[in-house]
């Protein structure tokens, strides 16, 4: 049941623009990026007789899949149970996962990673063979299966690019917007080709009887982010734009230990897994004080939220902004050998963990939200389907539970091949190929960026989000059609629903925190939906 909720809505941009199309393809099913959903889902299409295309906006292995460090979760370690992994991602959602979801995941989440496994993957196991469970914040036990220490990520990225045969892949293929019937289904894509500068150099169609939305998150709509270049929210962006209803944006997942570089840092940040403090590190200040003692019964392998929520508070009162994680009790030889890729990294910076106290700060992480869908994909729009990071199925609620999202890639990638093997719509015919449309300034992202961190950030005070509010509606349309314009574009849709959320949500909860209101409050224990038409969003409810 959807209400109409907070007012005045706000302008988005409705198509974006680029060159009339000057080339055409088909195929059944169209899969926009290339991480661990994508390409779980074409390698699970494999012999179904379907054709399959990916576009994918940079190279192949560009996406967060290739960064994730920790691992995946799942019950299957000695005394564990998908009951309690259940309970846990319950207890970090705050109230908002939707329980069925969680069920699906956690108890067809290990036959998932079998799968990856079979395919080729090799993570790591004790010397009798067996796989080697960690432990993260908000997990009652060790459950994190994990490869190359911390490299888990690029593991699967590796195995996953390998087994996907038999399947057109265009790299540097932006999709724009979706194709639609004269009912509003979706029959295909707009797709931009760049060349490696990120300029456009024709603009073709791809008509298909599925487009699946395999994008990943929208760090990048923050100035500081662990996300890669890519993640620009493109696919929530072109859902809105499709007609699709998107969900929980406000909830953002900051990660409390991300290097700290200084004050200007922008773009990618080097993440500290949280299977640092797993092993035994703990957050200080510079006096060495620890900050997460009795502030949460797991003190620092308390929930993301909770940690980061309470480094903000420690970071505003005592007027600092950054903290240290102090990993020098693990020891050289543990750090080296769980954390080859961090040590080498927070190393490069000139930092040795070994013998020194890590400088961290939260930064934007997660997007718990997405475009509305079930846990085989479906979206509120028939054609459309959306899966990954990209999606909000209800598993993560308000606030992630670490190495659930991986896994949330691998099962519903594995639910929605079986759906399209077994019920593929029709391939539809497209109204209109030739829609006009705008891009705003690519010079006003650094400006968006740098006001969401400040006042749609960790804490959030409601003068600030409105004067987020009035800076995006400024933004001015201009710009050539290519890479920057349509990235700024699609940064400025998701700022503006991500704000009109937040502001909606007069409470705090999970990874949604206010000044104002810091108590979680019950007429809450609900949804925010946003959709827009002719590029007006309107925001409403839902249970
Ligand atoms: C540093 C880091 C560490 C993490 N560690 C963990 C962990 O240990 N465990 C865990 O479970 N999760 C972890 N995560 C989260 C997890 O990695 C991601 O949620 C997950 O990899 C997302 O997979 P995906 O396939 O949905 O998206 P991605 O892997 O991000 O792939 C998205 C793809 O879409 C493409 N794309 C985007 N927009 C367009 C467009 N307009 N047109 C065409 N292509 C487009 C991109 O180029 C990319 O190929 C981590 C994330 C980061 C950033």
């Amino acid at each position: 049941m959807t209400a109409t909720l907070c007012e005045p809505a706000l302008a988005v941009t409705a198509r974006l623009a680029g060159p009339r199309p000057t080339w055409e393809r088909r195929a059944d099913v169209i899969v926009v990026g290339s991480g661990v959903a994508g390409l779980s889902l074409a390698h699970s299409l494999a012999g179904s007789g379907l054709s399959v295309a990916i576009v994918t906006k940079a190279t192949v292995g560009e996406g967060s899949t290739t960064w994730a460090q920790g691992g995946v979760a799942i019950a299957s370690g000695v005394g564990d149970s998908p009951e309690e992994h259940l309970r846990d991602t319950l207890v970090a959602g705050a109230g908002l996962c939707d329980e069925a979801a969680v069920r699906i995941l956690v108890t067809e989440g290990p036959a998932a990673v079998d799968t990856i496994l079979r395919a080729g993957a090799q993570f790591d196991t004790d010397s009798d063979g067996r796989l080697q469970f960690t432990r993260e914040g908000g997990h009652s036990r060790a459950r994190i299966v994990h490869a190359g220490g911390d490299a888990t990520g690029l593991e699967i990225q590796r195995t996953l690019e390998k087994a996907v045969h038999n399947v057109d892949v265009f790299e540097h293929a932006f999709a724009l917007d979706a194709l639609t019937d004269q009912y509003g289904a979706v029959a295909g894509l707009r797709v931009g080709r760049l060349d490696e500068n990120g300029n456009c150099l024709e603009v073709g169609i791809v008509r298909a009887r599925a487009v699946v939305l395999a994008t990943g998150g929208m760090g990048q709509v923050y100035a500081s982010t662990t996300n890669p270049e890519v993640s620009t929210g493109d696919g929530v962006a072109l859902a809105l734009r499709a007609g699709a209803e998107v969900r929980d944006l406000e909830f953002v997942q900051f990660h409390p230990t991300v290097f700290y570089r200084g004050p200007g840092a922008r773009g990618r940040q080097l993440l500290i897994s949280e299977a640092v403090r797993g092993e035994g590190a703990i957050l200080v200040d510079a006096d060495g004080e620890r900050v997460m003692a009795g502030a949460h019964p797991l003190a620092d392998l308390a929930p993301r939220d909770v940690v980061s929520a309470t480094m903000a508070a420690r970071m505003a009162r005592t007027g600092v902004d950054h903290l240290y994680l102090d990993a020098r009790d693990l020891g050289e030889d543990t750090l080296l050998r769980r954390f080859p890729t961090i040590v080498a990294g927070v190393r490069s910076a000139g930092i040795d963990p070994v013998t020194e106290p890590i400088p961290v700060a939260p930064a934007a992480h997660y997007a718990c939200g997405g475009v509305t869908a079930d846990m085989s994909g479906r979206t509120s729009v028939t054609g459309l389907y959306a899966i990954g990071e990209v999606a909000c199925t209800g598993v993560h609620g308000a606030n992630r539970l670490g190495s659930n999202s991986l896994l949330e890639g691998l099962v519903t990638a594995r639910r929605l091949a079986t759906l399209l093997k077994a019920e593929l719509p029709p391939q539809r015919a497209i109204e209109d190929t030739s829609i006009a449309g705008s891009t705003i300034d690519a010079g006003a992202r650094l400006e968006l960026t740098v006001g969401m961190a400040r006042d749609v950030g960790v804490m959030r005070t409601p003068e600030g989000m409105r004067d987020m509010a009035r800076l995006l509606q400024k933004a001015a349309p201009a710009g050539d059609p290519g890479l920057a314009a349509w990235e700024a574009t699609n940064i400025h849709t998701i700022a503006t629903a991500l704000t009109a959320a937040a502001l909606c949500r007069a409470e705090s909860r999970g990874a949604h925190r206010r000044s104002d209101i810091t108590d979680r409050r019950d007429e809450w224990l609900r949804h925010i939906t946003i959709t827009a038409r002719d590029g007006v969003l309107s925001t409403g409810e839902t249970a």
